[in-house]
């Protein structure tokens, strides 16, 4: 058909675009890609990005219909985001409407105007002379406050008690005069000077320095505390300086007020931050102020990295190795894979920055295709601390305390310092059991046991959030010896208090700090001087400076050595470290220990021993012994419904459909080496099997050879689309998959 129509990314799942009629009033030439549009897509109002426009369509006459509205007059996304998100939705075989949905604020999503980012503000026009004209006293009142004051937010005045009518008679008497603009973030101080650096620092920021015009990625490995981020600061000042923006990706837990501090101490510039605790009017302001260029450093996490900054410079991602930048459900990507694709479209350097880097990234580096710097030693006076494994094996446990773990907490508090006992499990108990045949509380929905809490008592599935009373009596043989086993951390807390009952103790974890007002008060506890007890989780473990902590004791780190997941052992080292790293911050040195039933264990002692580099080499040579990632490339497929054949049945027929050997993924190459066939695993059931009521099953893709993995997802996504009778199934892609 040759018609006139406009291209629109629709966030629907379906991976194509849509084509429409222009809006019944509106001009062809006003369309423009990047542009939001409002469309009726099976009764249903969504807003799209225009893409761009053609003049023929395979949509049959009768169906092609108008669009509602065109929401912008000047695209809201310009030619670098749409085609990175084009990029992401090929690599991840997502639909691109549902990449550009994320870079929008959602307000903006529901059709609202970029004014709501706007404030009403009202300024005093400089008059003559004394205004005769004003009537009553609250007028003269809010003239008076004008005098004392020239400008006025709107909603302060309104808060004063004065209404909107009395505030535009002044404005019809030309006293005031309205104006709207987006407050700015508070400006930085800027009043902190760079710290002269060490010769390791100095040379990191003198390569990296030397090539902020083009792009490459660099890897800065360094041990905690041994100034990466001194690097960082430097390296902004260079960018910020040639009139550039940069962005600064950080884990979610890791973005506290302390860490943005250090970023507006060292530069007076605007520091806009971006994280989900904003409400939809502030990630609006936040997300225009990066557009319009007024934000010169956006701090985020991992769905910043979809921040229209039309001049940036410059990305670093701090932590590289963490698990919170991927994203796990809906649109899964990776927020470090798309930081480099898009600075490699822009030409720009990316930091990579970690004590611990993922092996995938420390692979990348090794074999040179990312700069690798590393940072050996502590920067400033602080040493790191001395790490020791401390055998658990048939020792006498009071509160899951060695009686050598519980004389070093002491000797530490009577020093005057704090002491963190780390264990990652929140709740009173993982377990609530009957002694005399054997029934344990598990949930209804999940193959998973009910966490017993005490504050306020309930048995709560960690997996569903399923939720019931704790029972008095054995639901299976009427016992009422029925008792919690095991210890979370509510259970730690209560047997610190009584081996230590003078010391304050601060708990962290999800259930004290619930709110971020909650964790910062916490935060803030920690920062009191004196003796104290810190008790958590991994919320405790990442990216805090607690300058009085020296001694760090590491419980149940077990858990992770014999995980299913082939990533169980880096994934523990990383957090071991990671919570090691706070002891010892200051002058005094730390010392950790870990309690373990495994205190001749190789890799355990490696790590104690030789370092995280040592330990991630050799585990690098395991897997590629076993050609995993990243020696292989992986995808996952996903399936789940509420009885367990279904989602088995699907990715049978997906397996079957992949096996073909007439499928081109599937045809010998030539040259061998080229031609590395796809292996399939599964489908086999996920880690556990039902959760919240729903049966999951998975089919492990993987290839050494990207580009063959990757020519067998397209056809394989329209294959399960096209299958008849499976929509109770849900399934989904998992590219680079991170848990297996
Ligand atoms: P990392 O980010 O690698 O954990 P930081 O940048 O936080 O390390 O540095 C750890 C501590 O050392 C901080 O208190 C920092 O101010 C200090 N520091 C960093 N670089 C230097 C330096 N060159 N000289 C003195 N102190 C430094
Ligand atoms: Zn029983
Ligand atoms: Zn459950």
């Amino acid at each position: 058909m040759s018609f006139f129509v406009v291209k629109v990314a629709v966030p629907v799942p379906l991976r194509r675009l849509f084509d429409y009629l222009p809006a019944p009033s509106d001009q062809q030439s006003n369309y423009l890609p990047g542009q939001r549009v409002r469309v009726n897509f099976a009764n249903q109002l969504l807003t799209g990005i225009v893409v761009g426009t053609a003049t023929s369509t395979d949509v049959p006459e009768g169906k092609l219909r108008p669009l509602l509205e065109r929401l912008d007059t000047a695209p809201l996304l310009d030619q670098e985001l749409l085609a990175f998100g084009q990029w992401l939705a090929r690599y991840y075989h997502h639909n691109v409407g549902e990449f550009y949905d994320l870079m929008i604020p959602a307000l903006l999503r529901r059709g609202s105007n970029l004014d709501e980012a706007c404030e009403r503000h009202w300024t005093r026009i400089p008059p003559a002379d004394e205004p005769q004209t004003l009537r009553g006293s609250r007028q003269l009142a809010l003239w008076q406050r004008f005098c004392e004051q020239p400008g006025w937010p709107h909603h302060e005045l309104t808060a004063a008690g004065f209404t909107l009518a009395q505030i535009k008679a002044l404005a019809e008497r030309e006293l005031i005069r309205e104006e709207a603009s987006i407050p700015l973030p508070p400006a930085g101080s800027g009043d902190q000077s760079p710290l002269p650096l060490n010769d390791q620092q100095q040379q990191a920021l003198d390569r990296i320095r030397s090539g902020l015009d083009r792009f490459a990625v660099w890897l800065l490995e360094g041990i905690t505390g041994s100034g990466k981020t001194e690097v960082y600061l430097q390296l902004m000042a260079d960018v910020l300086a040639k009139g550039q923006q940069v962005m600064v990706l950080v884990p979610e837990i890791g973005l506290t007020p302390q860490t943005v501090q250090r970023f507006r101490r060292r530069f007076a510039e605007p520091v806009v931050v971006m994280h989900s605790g904003l409400n939809d009017r502030e990630r609006l302001q936040a997300w225009e102020l990066c557009r319009q260029g007024q934000a010169r450093i956006l701090i985020g996490t991992r769905s910043a990295i979809f921040t229209p900054l039309p001049e940036l410079g410059l990305i670093i991602l701090d932590e590289e190795h963490d698990a919170s930048f991927k994203q796990q459900d809906g649109v899964r990507y990776s927020a470090r894979d798309a930081a480099l694709v898009r600075a490699s479209k822009r030409q720009i350097p990316v930091v990579l920055g970690s004590a611990t880097p993922s092996l995938e990234t420390l692979h990348n580096a090794l074999t040179g295709r990312y700069q690798h710097l590393r940072l050996t030693r502590r920067a400033g006076l602080s040493r790191p601390p001395g790490m020791k494994l401390h055998s658990i094996l048939h020792q006498p446990l009071s509160a899951g305390l060695a009686q050598p773990v519980i004389a070093a907490i002491q000797k530490h508090l009577e020093q005057q310092q704090q002491v963190l006992v780390f264990l990652n499990r929140r709740g009173f108990a993982p377990l609530f059991a009957c002694p005399d045949c054997g029934w344990m509380a598990e949930c209804r929905r999940c193959d998973a046991r009910l966490t017993l809490h005490q504050n306020p008592p309930h048995l709560h599935c960690h997996h569903c959030d399923y939720q019931q009373g704790i029972p008095g009596f054995c639901p299976h043989c009427h016992s009422d010896r029925v008792q919690a086993l095991g210890q979370g951390t509510e259970r730690l807390q209560e047997s610190l208090l009584r081996l230590f009952p003078d010391v304050p103790l601060t708990r962290i974890d999800r259930d004290t700090a619930r709110t971020r007002n909650a964790f910062d008060e916490l935060l803030a506890e920690i920062h009191q001087p004196g003796a104290r007890l810190l008790v958590g989780t991994q919320m405790l473990a990442k990216g805090h400076h607690f300058p009085a902590v020296t001694l760090v004791v590491v419980l149940d780190a077990d858990a992770g050595l014999f995980s299913a997941d082939f990533r169980g052992m880096e994934h523990t080292a990383q957090l071991i470290l990671q919570v090691a790293g706070r002891a010892g911050r200051e002058e005094t040195p730390g010392e950790v220990w870990i309690q373990t039933f495994y205190a001749d264990h190789p890799q355990l002692n490696m790590l104690i021993n030789d370092g995280y580099h040592a330990l991630a080499l050799s585990i690098l040579q395991e897997r590629q012994r076993q050609t995993l990632p990243p020696f292989s490339h992986m995808v996952m497929l996903r399936a789940e419904a509420a009885d367990r054949p279904m989602a088995e049945q699907l990715l049978q027929q997906a397996r079957q459909f992949l096996q073909n050997p007439q499928q081109p993924w599937n045809r010998q190459h030539d040259n061998p080496l080229l031609g590395s066939p796809l292996v399939l695993l599964g489908p086999v059931p996920a880690i556990m099997e039902r959760r919240a009521g729903r049966f999951r099953q998975q089919l492990q893709l993987y290839s050494p050879d990207r580009a063959r993995l990757h020519s067998a997802l397209d056809p394989l996504v329209d294959y399960l689309h096209s299958l008849k009778g499976m929509n109770r199934v849900r399934w989904h892609l998992d590219v680079d998959p991170v848990d297996c």
